[in-house]
């Protein structure tokens, strides 16, 4: 295997045009285990982390801009992200251990495709968009469009993620995260529930809910988001999205849990999801819809 190292974007297309038996990283805390565990090995590994723009995170007026391969570290240390974004802040914190995310980043999230990646549900309900390079230009994809099934994208040969766009929130709005690991410690969602709500004095004026590891991709929830715009977050509301989350799931059977365990705690984690969202929009947070929800 040949290790190649880009400094620019440009650089790394050609590199990755001329040889098409390529595959790029950027913490490498997917790439590396599953070349230990016998995945083929590539003809060549190209390190993405040597490129300025992919380690870039920046904010403007309207909205900020995420490197693909940024350490997500520098996420959650972020207290200006955290108090816009608390759920993805949230969400990216619970990746692995310290040590995984100094190295780990949102592009490697995304495009290693796990249904469980945990940054993924919340990058959907935030809306962020991946601007995805290849050796004819960028063009600018939902993150919601990149994943079509476990271990598969929609990127072609030669295409990578350079960054995220993520618009700053509307006002009074609240993001939030929440997973059921069966262990505490360094496991993975066997459930991940996203929210995002807008309030106008207490009504409900937008809602994004995402599910993750309860189908071959993350899912939105569409029927929960019905459920609650245009209407108070009050406990019919809250009872109506736990029914369309489970409603919404269509599970693995395996020894981490069964469907109708998975069904059943997507239902749970998502009205939590909603109400700690819908807290932290009205700028009232108790916390007490979190308790024992999340590692
Ligand atoms: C001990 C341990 C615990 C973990 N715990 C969690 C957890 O709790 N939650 C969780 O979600 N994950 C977990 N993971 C998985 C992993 O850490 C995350 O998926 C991480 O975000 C991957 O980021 P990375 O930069 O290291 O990806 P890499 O390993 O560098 O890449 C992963 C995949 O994405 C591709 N890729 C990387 N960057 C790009 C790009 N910019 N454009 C296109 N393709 C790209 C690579 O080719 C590869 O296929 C864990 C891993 C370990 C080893």
């Amino acid at each position: 295997m040949d290790y190649l190292s880009p400094v620019s974007v440009e650089e790394a297309t050609t590199m990755l045009s001329q040889t098409p038996d390529a595959r790029v990283f950027a913490g490498a805390t997917d790439v590396i285990p599953q070349l230990r565990a016998g995945r083929p090995e590539p003809q060549a590994l190209v390190d993405l982390k040597g490129i300025e723009r992919l380690m870039a995170l920046s904010q403007s007026d309207g909205s900020w801009t995420i490197g693909a391969a940024v350490p997500t570290v520098r996420l959650t240390e972020s207290a200006e992200l955290r108090a816009e974004f608390p759920g993805l802040v949230e969400a990216v914190g619970l990746i692995g251990s310290d040590q995984i995310q100094s190295r780990c980043s949102l592009g490697g999230n995304l495009c290693n495709a796990s249904p469980a990646a945990d940054s993924v549900p919340a990058m959907i309900v935030n809306g962020m968009r991946a601007v995805v390079a290849s050796g004819s230009g960028t063009r600018t994809v939902p993150v919601a469009d990149i994943v079509t099934g476990p271990g598969s994208t929609s990127l072609a040969q030669g295409e990578f993620v350079v960054e995220f766009e993520l618009d700053r929130p509307p006002a009074n709005t609240g993001d939030a995260y929440l997973r059921m690991t069966p262990r505490t410690e360094m496991d993975i969602a066997i459930v991940g529930a996203s929210a995002r709500l807008t309030l106008d004095d207490g009504v409900c004026t937008a809602a994004t809910i995402a599910l993750g590891a309860v189908a071959p991709t993350a899912v939105r929830v569409p029927d929960a988001e019905a459920a609650l715009v245009g209407r108070p977050i009050d406990d019919e509301a809250l009872a109506a999205v736990a029914a369309a989350a489970s409603e919404a799931c269509n599970p693995i059977d395996d020894k981490r849990g069964t469907i109708a365990y998975r069904r059943q705690v997507a239902g749970v984690l998502a009205r939590r999801a909603v109400a700690t969202a819908a807290e932290r929009a009205s700028g009232r947070e108790t916390g007490e819809h979190r308790d024992g929800a999340s590692q």
